[in-house]
């Protein structure tokens, strides 16, 4: 048997390990926020916002952010129907009701003119979502954002190291949220981080992330509301704070596993991979190809070539519509279709050229097959 290729690992060095046996050995008493804060500002320096507070989940941060907000009942949230549930999850717990509206072909993130298409009296936000490091139209989404007077969340938990026109995801709508869970580019094992340049949200953010204790209130044990608790530790930010430090290496790699694919299958005109459009840098969290429907390749033809390669690939995002809590939405047609011939690639960050190639092989075979058994 071949040794098994994982499709995501975290980079865990010497640095990680030292900040995180400080933090479980001294970070304590009156140093037991020290490397949260810490965290925060690295956080806010590298995406260049004015404010931070880092929770134990993206989940978390965005369900913070949209209460923050007033989503409640009776309200409209729309976002792409191909997503992770964690970005939905948040908008049915606050009573609220998620619209999904079809992907764009290209970029398989949320489609603007959909978008704009599905806004009603109801409507109180529109979730943009960066997809596999992809990123969402962000001109066009701020444009109807403003029109309508619509806030614009961005789910930037897949876009750490995504830049658009010069501003990194998560810094552009009215409120971003990251996740650091352990398959993505940046790990605290779990956790996430809200992030605004909105002073009144933010401060809206921090009294509810504290129990519904407001930062002036001097009476102890008195919350002035009901608020969540979704904070992190300061072991995991301490790991958070070594990720940091070493930003740029874990980017960058992850940039360079996906530019390895694009190489690799540069001339293979059958499959699409992860845009970078002129103006814009991708963050590379997962390389995914889709098959053209002509192909015949199937989601679980590739599951089952990969499988039997012993390499860890997963499939596109299933569209969250589709699901048994909600109401199928069968006009998105591009949600309902690319992902059947479509699956996320190995980019754990120490993935060996040899991995890739042997990742290319399964793909290329495939293709021979399916061309000769035409
Ligand atoms: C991973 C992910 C989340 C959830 O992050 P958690 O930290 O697990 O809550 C949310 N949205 C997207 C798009 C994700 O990929």
């Amino acid at each position: 048997m071949k040794t098994r290729i994982p499709y995501t690992k975290p980079s865990i060095t010497d640095l990680e390990v030292r900040y995180a046996t400080d933090a479980a050995a001294n970070g304590w008493g009156e140093q037991c926020y020290d490397y949260i804060y810490r965290f925060e500002e690295l956080f806010k320096q590298h995406l260049n916002v004015n404010y931070a507070i880092a929770t134990s989940s993206c989940t978390g941060a965005l369900h913070m952010g949209m209460a923050a907000l007033g989503i409640g009942p009776g309200d409209e949230v729309i976002m792409a129907d191909s997503n992770w549930i964690a970005t939905a999850a948040p908008i049915v717990h606050l009573g609220a009701e998620p619209v999904f509206v079809d992907i764009l072909p290209d970029s398989w993130c949320i489609d603007p003119e959909k978008v704009e298409a599905a806004i009603t009296p109801r409507t109180k936000a529109i979730v943009a979502v960066h997809l596999y490091g992809n990123l969402c139209e962000m001109d066009r989404l701020l444009e109807i954002g403003e029109k309508y007077g619509l806030p614009i969340i961005e789910d930037a938990a897949e876009a750490i190291g995504s830049v658009y026109h010069g501003k990194r995801a998560g810094s552009m709508g009215s409120f971003g949220a990251f996740s650091f869970h352990g398959t993505k580019t940046l790990t605290t094992g779990e956790g996430g981080i809200f992030v605004t340049n909105d002073e009144g949200l933010y401060e809206r953010v921090l009294t509810l992330s504290n129990h519904g204790r407001a930062r002036g209130q001097v009476k102890q044990f008195w919350p002035d509301e009901v608020g969540f608790k979704y904070k992190i530790s300061n072991i995991q930010a301490a790991i958070g704070c070594a990720q940091m430090e070493r930003i740029d290496e874990l980017i960058n790699k992850k940039r360079e596993i996906l530019a390895a694919y694009h190489e690799k299958l540069a001339y293979v005109t059958e499959v699409s991979i992860n845009l970078e459009p002129p103006g814009t840098i991708n963050g590379a969290w997962m390389p995914t190809v889709v098959f053209a429907p002509e192909t015949g390749i199937s989601r679980e033809m590739l599951q089952n070539a990969f499988a039997a390669e012993n390499i860890d690939a997963r499939v596109f995002f299933w569209p969250l519509s589709s699901l048994p809590m909600f109401k199928p939405v069968l006009s998105n047609a591009y949600s309902y279709t690319l992902h059947q011939r479509a699956i996320n690639l190995p980019s754990y960050h120490d993935i060996h050229s040899d991995e890739i190639e042997r990742v290319i092989e399964v793909l290329l075979k495939m293709l021979g097959k399916a061309r000769s058994s035409q």
